[in-house]
């Protein structure tokens, strides 16, 4: 027998010593047999048999930025997909892309980038904050960016081919396959190997950007108009909790479509990323001060297209910290909550005292929109809906994790009663009753899932939880 240091227990002989972990906040280590390496649809069916032959279990990673272990189960093996990330072909009049599962937003610009003559497409949406995320694991979640009147990713997806848990390799669309498609956009991996993807891109279109510091009731009253005027849009808001202003100003940032001239290329700033992330640690104040002083110094720029999708983010970012600012290891949770408009003030009053009264330590807070999602059958985005993005610092320890945890869930609880959800692919916090509120066809999922792959062969370690969670739900019992 041999001690593993990172799992802090001994490990018998049947055990292989692989740990993996989330590429962000690292709080996901996973213990698991091993991680195949995929290029092909072939690597995949062979794990899946192989699988089926050992009765194991099997999940899939893309860039390992869900934070929940949804990528991973314990003693299973990991499809790693990020070998399986061709851009295949881009048919220029209708803007649809052909890529495979494991490609990574990195993967599209470099492509279009990397054309002859300058693409007239450009990517619709995709996550904000951090760019290698592969489309398949954007698929599984049915991510969402920053466009304003739009849902979530599904919209943008036209088709895709599927390798389920059986082994067979399955396309799937609005109008072949539907149920599979609407299982697959958000059913957080567990219904087949995205292999293959349609992306409908969007025509190309110079930008001009908004930036200035406003109320968040002046957002909150402007709301409908601004969908009107503008096509992207965000709010960044004051996280400084000793501040008269926490949570009640922010940096409205917009993008409209406009045929003016663009802003020289010498002339187009970038935040300084590694600047603002430290000043969010240790002084919040000036943190909101700079960032507001980039604002004012970008407000009326033009972009060449949809630059503003591309992030700074860098991966590691919270080890060199934690070296610098000689703090503990930990990170910082991302988690998402979503309310009807009319109950968003009422969301961020709540938020703030609750904030105070836990004392956790938001990085970053900002508000975005998201448009009803029609296709995803596992569904988040059950209305349009206000969403208020968090980032969250938590040292690697159990009470700081409870803690954090304690207070999503009464965020998450509230938004429920307002109508509204939390997002899946974080941190698993929320209470049998809440989770059953705001996903109400879980049940229905989960027993779809079991017919299509009785075994149980896809799973996750989050799949296990929930599966659990759902075993002990007083409403199971009278099912
Ligand atoms: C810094 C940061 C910023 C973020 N910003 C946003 C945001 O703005 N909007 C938003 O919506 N989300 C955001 N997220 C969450 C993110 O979109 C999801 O966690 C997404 O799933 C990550 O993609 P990934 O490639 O890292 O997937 P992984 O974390 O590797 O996997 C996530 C899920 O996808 C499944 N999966 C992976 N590949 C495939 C495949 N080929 N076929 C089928 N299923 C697959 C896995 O089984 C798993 O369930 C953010 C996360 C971080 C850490």
């Amino acid at each position: 027998m041999r001690f593993d240091f990172a799992l802090g227990h001994y490990l018998t002989g049947r055990e292989s010593l692989e740990i993996v972990n989330d590429a962000h906040c690292q709080l996901s280590r996973t213990r698991v047999r091993a991680v195949i390496d995929v290029h092909s649809v072939d690597d995949i069916q062979s794990a899946i048999t192989r699988c089926q032959r050992e009765g194991w279990q099997l999940s899939m990673s893309g860039g390992r930025h869900s934070l929940g272990r949804q990528p991973f189960v314990t003693d299973g093996l990991v499809l790693n997909m990020s070998g399986l990330n061709r851009i295949l072909s881009l048919d220029e009049t209708s803007g649809m892309l052909h890529l495979q599962g494991g490609a990574r937003w990195t993967d599209v610009r470099k492509f279009l980038g990397s054309q002859p003559e300058r693409v007239p497409w450009e990517v619709h949406q995709k996550q904000t904050g951090a760019d290698e995320l592969s489309l398949g694991g954007a698929i599984a979640v049915n991510a969402h960016g920053n466009p304003l009147g739009a849902g979530p990713i599904s919209t943008d997806i036209e088709w895709l081919k599927v390798l389920t848990a059986g082994g067979e390799e399955l396309l799937c669309s609005r109008d072949v396959n539907a149920d599979l498609f609407g299982l697959v956009l958000g059913g957080m991996g567990l219904f087949g190997v995205v292999t293959e993807i349609g992306l409908r891109l969007v025509p190309t279109q110079r930008f001009v950007r908004r930036s200035e510091v406003a109320r968040t009731e002046t957002l909150i009253e402007h709301w409908d108009a601004l969908h009107v005027d503008y096509q992207y849009g965000d709010m960044q808001l004051d996280v400084n909790p000793a501040s008269d202003h926490f949570m009640k100003r922010g940096i409205l940032n917009l993008w409209q479509s406009c045929d003016a001239p663009a802003t020289p290329a010498s002339k187009q700033l970038q935040a300084d990323w590694a600047q603002l992330i430290t000043l969010a640690h240790v002084d919040k104040a000036q943190g909101f001060r700079e960032y507001a002083r980039f604002a004012e110094a970008v407000n009326g720029s033009v972009s060449t297209g949809r630059d503003f999708h591309w992030d700074t983010y860098a991966p590691g970012y919270h080890a060199q910290l934690e070296r610098h600012l000689g703090l503990p290891q930990g990170g910082d949770v991302l988690t998402e909550f979503f309310v009807p408009i009319e109950a968003l003030e009422d969301l961020l009053d709540y938020a703030r005292n609750e904030i105070r009264r836990f004392g956790v330590d938001p990085i970053l807070t900002s508000l975005r929109s998201v448009r009803q999602c029609q296709i995803s059958y596992l569904r988040w985005a059950r209305c349009d809906y206000a969403c208020m993005v968090m980032a969250l610092h938590v040292d690697d320890c159990p009470q700081q994790l409870a803690r954090l945890d304690a207070f999503c869930a009464a965020i998450a609880r509230f938004c429920g009663q307002q109508g509204g959800t939390f997002y899946l692919p974080y941190r698993q916090f929320a209470q049998h009753a809440d989770l059953l509120d705001m996903y109400p066809n879980i049940h229905e999922f989960v027993e779809e899932k079991h017919r299509r792959d009785p075994s149980g062969l896809l799973s996750s370690d989050w799949f296990g939880s929930l599966l659990s969670f759902l075993r002990e739900a007083p409403a199971l019992g009278t099912r």
